[in-house]
């Protein structure tokens, strides 16, 4: 098949403790998934279906990396999230064989342009720009599920220069992760590459330049994420 130009190359993430890197398919993310921080943003957090968004999986940043301030926004957010990383596709998953379907996971940053979001609820237009913006999915590297099992409880941390901004537990979750992927994959057939990053607890807030952003999961590397300049 010829092609008027060369495409761009695939997206992918780094795998811990090896050379290898993870293919990135599409960026999925779960909207509300922490009860705290369903309130925290004037949301009911009772027990409704999880709601997805997604980025394009150019998106992708590696854990470690120093991102300009992003434009159009003078409100950037982190979001500490555990992200899931398909490695076997399907659609009409069952819950109970829904975490074959996991290759590995990773600590993230859903990074958000608040203030675009606050607007885009305000006037019920799409998510998009607050959320799918150049490099606004830092994703650490991906842990292989043969090394670290499935866990479905532990520590899910974010700090700014040092200081603890959000602390929870991933038991702290309205849907676990299997329910997350069977629900997303009756909505389409979810396709090894698939990134799911799984919603953030209470305690978001605003990034400025020159800050360091650490989200730390128990058992994974953290994802870092330096603002540079604007
Ligand atoms: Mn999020």
């Amino acid at each position: 098949m010829a092609l008027v130009f060369d495409p761009a190359p695939t997206p992918s993430v780094a795998i811990a403790g090896q050379d290898a890197r993870f293919p990135v398919r599409r960026v999925f993310c779960v909207g509300r998934n922490y009860a705290e921080h369903a309130r925290e943003m004037g949301n009911d957090p009772d027990k409704e279906p999880p709601f997805f968004f997604t980025k394009p999986a150019d998106a992708v940043v590696d854990g470690g990396a120093t991102i300009p301030y992003p434009p159009l926004t003078r409100d950037l957010h982190f979001e500490a999230e555990l992200v899931v990383a398909i490695g076997t596709g399907g659609s009409e998953i069952p819950v109970a064989s829904a975490l074959d379907h996991v290759w590995g996971y990773a600590a993230g940053n859903d990074l958000t342009r608040r203030d675009l979001q606050a607007q885009a609820k305000q006037t019920r237009r799409p998510w998009d720009w607050s959320k799918a913006f150049d490099r606004s999915a830092v994703i650490g590297p991906i842990h292989p599920v043969s090394e670290t099992g499935h866990p479905g409880s532990g520590a899910i941390r974010c700090e700014v220069n040092g200081i603890l901004r959000q602390d929870a537990d991933l038991s702290d979750m309205i849907w676990p992760v299997a329910d997350i992927v069977a629900f997303l994959s009756r909505s389409v057939e979810i396709r090894p590459g698939d990134l799911i990053l799984t919603g953030t607890p209470a305690g978001v807030g605003a990034l400025s330049a020159g800050d360091t952003c650490t989200v730390s999961i128990a058992g994974l590397n953290p994802a870092s994420v330096t603002i540079g300049a604007t």
